[in-house]
């Protein structure tokens, strides 16, 4: 990569003489205290000083810019307090929220886990994490409850197991995203599991990458499985008419308060270039990114500026020093594909998806799963951008005994529509930003419609998709599900403030990509929300056409 010198691409006068705190236009010095937190150190250095004086020191001793800023490039964010109800979340100062114990997120790039590394994970939880995992939306496994003391110790046997937290979270290059059945699934155009390889080798960790103006969010996949369109630069798998099988690069995508689907460079990139063109991307976004306001901080807010066409012009002129190849847009399906039930593979063998609520297991429930898919004769699992679990290579005749050992954990094969739908993120149990409770409630609302929706659900042909979020940010994608839910603080029928939800509806991905309509006044209460779902449900099978989708 080369360092840009450019003036064609400068942004009217009026915008410079503001400046958004692009280093590419010379504003180097820090125009906010995350920017001069980063600019004063390195934030990979946090990790000495944890080993080192942390570690021994405990909670006490950590220096509060580490704690609140540069803890993150290794996965490690404080847990919320317990107790503190969402409506004080917005009226404390940090530490008041702070607890002593720590988030930590494991980085399992492309959802990629041999069963004895899901042994592992489990036991580490078992021992030092209270027994929590959650399975998140971006194939990460995530703890709670660790100590800063035990933190090196936990490197050390993850590390040894070829797994990292680095850069797990932060303003950095995070976890990549790839296709849960890469290099297995009949149908793939092309396996995104080198290209991902390679990155991961030459770029994470990699001071150079390692201040961006945001957090940085890749998926590669050869299947339109990994929500693309949402993601800071997505490569996905198209065959070029002339060229064969490669990568259809999309820059510009994200959700949170300001969501925007990304948007197609045109450009067709063959699987062994794609490491190239990642670093191209991810350079424009460092040198260009604004960083004067966090808000606008992601990429998303350059490309909207500039445009995809000015976006690939900069970034083939100042960076590729070369024009890639233009290309056809890929395949999208009806539906997006979420690897639950048992599907064959191209060698003939079976993948099993499975599903637990929302993503949430637990330490001894992975150990216990890496055992039964073992016993299966399988010794590869992958976790799933939608929260769930998918086991690779079992034989025929051991697929219908792990499903049921499967379904002894609490991860059913064949779900109903609501248990494999629903999606939650970390919300007010341990999240800070959380204005309500989501996990234990998306447990109570499948629950609840697996009793009350037993005689529409032959009517109900896709999995609808209900997702909760615990505050305005969009850790569980409310935005492109069939219900999306965002958390705050509402005011039920007799006039007290409580839990409870705005509602999105119809949003989703794949062929009708679109985010969900927030109708003004629609708001439910967390004490209403299974009645809530169970009309729009009822609402939903009694009026639609036949093969209608939710979106549409
Ligand atoms: Fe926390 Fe809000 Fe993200 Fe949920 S959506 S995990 S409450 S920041």
């Amino acid at each position: 990569m080369v360092p840009p010198t450019t003036s064609a691409s400068k942004p009217p006068r009026a915008k410079q003489r503001r400046g958004e705190g692009q280093w590419a236009l010379g504003y180097r010095e820090p125009l906010n205290p995350n920017e001069r937190s980063k600019k004063d150190d390195n934030p990979l250095n946090v990790r000495a000083r944890i080993e080192n004086i942390y570690a021994h020191g405990g909670f006490d001793s950590i220096d509060p810019a580490d704690l609140r800023g540069r803890f993150r490039w290794y996965g490690l964010y404080t847990q919320r307090k317990p107790g503190i109800d969402g409506g004080r979340t917005a009226t404390l100062e940090p530490e008041e929220l702070d607890d002593e114990y720590f988030m930590l997120r494991v980085r399992i790039d492309g959802g990629r886990l041999t069963t004895s590394q899901l042994a592992l994970i489990g036991e580490l939880s078992q021992t030092y994490a209270r027994d929590t995992a959650d399975i998140t939306d971006r194939q990460n496994v995530q703890y709670h409850w660790i100590r800063v003391e035990d933190v090196p110790t936990i490197w050390q046997k993850l590390e040894a197991a070829g797994l990292t937290t680095m850069e797990a979270c932060g303003d950095s290059p995070r976890v990549i995203l790839g296709s849960p059945v890469a290099g297995i699934a009949e149908d793939e155009v092309v396996d995104g599991t080198p290209a991902i390889d390679e990155i991961l080798r030459r770029y994470i960790g990699d001071p150079r990458y390692s201040n961006l103006p945001r957090k940085f969010k890749t998926a590669i996949s050869g299947l339109p499985d990994v929500a693309h369109e949402i993601h800071d630069v997505a490569f996905v798998g198209v065959d070029h008419p002339e060229h064969g099988p490669g990568f259809d690069v999309w820059v510009g995508g994200g959700l949170s308060t300001n969501p925007m689907i990304g948007k197609r460079l045109g450009a067709w990139v063959p699987p062994d270039e794609v490491p190239d063109v990642w670093e191209g991307v991810i350079a424009v976004f460092r040198d260009y990114g604004y960083r004067r306001l966090r808000h606008r901080a992601r990429i998303k807010f350059l490309v909207a500026d500039w445009g995809p066409e000015k976006f690939r012009e900069v970034l083939e002129t100042e960076y590729l020093k070369r024009e890639l190849l233009d290309g056809p847009a890929p395949e999208v399906p009806d539906v997006p594909r979420d690897h639950i039930g048992v599907h064959r593979q191209k060698d003939g063998l079976y993948y099993v998806g499975a599903a637990p609520i929302a993503g949430r297991v637990s330490g001894s429930t992975l150990v216990e799963v890496a055992k039964v898919v073992e016993r299966a004769g399988s010794g590869r699992v992958r976790l799933t951008p939608q929260q769930k679990l998918v086991v690779l290579d079992v034989p025929e005749g051991e697929v219908k005994a792990l499903q049921a050992d499967l379904a002894k954990l609490g991860l059913q094969t064949e779900p109903s529509p609501w248990r494999r739908g629903v999606m939650a993120c970390t919300g007010i149990e341990f999240c800070k930003l959380a204005i309500v409770e989501t996990k234990a409630r998306a447990v109570e609302l499948v629950s609840a419609l697996e009793t009350r929706l037993a005689d529409v659900v032959a009517g109900v042909t896709a999995p609808v998709s209900v997702h909760i979020n615990g505050c305005p940010n969009s850790c569980a994608r409310i935005q492109t599900a069939d219900i999306g839910l965002k958390g705050q603080i509402v005011t039920d029928a007799d006039g007290n403030q409580v839990e409870g939800f705005q509602v999105h509806l119809g949003g989703g991905l794949g062929l009708d990509a679109g985010f969900g309509r927030k109708l003004r006044g629609h708001k439910v209460t967390a004490d209403e929300l299974s009645d809530y779902v169970e009309r729009v449900v009822r609402n939903f099978v009694a009026q639609r056409e036949p093969d209608e989708r939710f979106a549409q």
